[in-house]
C-alpha cells in the first residue's frame, strides 16, 4: 500500500479526519468540530459595548446647531 491512512474503525472523530480517515462519520465530526472551533472565537469576538456612536452622533448635531447660531 502506497498511501496509509488512519482509519477510526469504526469509532470516528475529529481526531481521526487530522490523521487521514475519511469516512463520512469523521468528515461529520470534523465539520462539527470546526463550526465549535469558529462559534467559541466568535462568542469571545463579539465584544462590543459602544455607547461611543450615539454620543458621537448628539456631538455632531450640537455642533451644527451651534453653527447656525
Ligand atoms: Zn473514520
Amino acid at each position: 500500500m502506497a498511501n496509509q491512512r488512519a482509519t477510526c474503525k469504526g469509532s470516528p472523530s475529529a481526531n481521526y479526519y487530522s490523521n487521514g480517515c475519511r469516512c463520512a462519520g469523521c468528515r461529520e465530526a470534523w465539520r462539527v468540530f470546526k463550526e465549535e472551533d469558529k462559534a467559541t472565537k466568535n462568542k469571545r469576538g463579539t465584544k462590543r459595548d459602544t455607547p461611543m456612536v450615539e454620543h458621537d452622533a448628539f456631538t455632531r448635531e450640537q455642533i451644527l446647531a451651534a453653527r447656525e447660531l
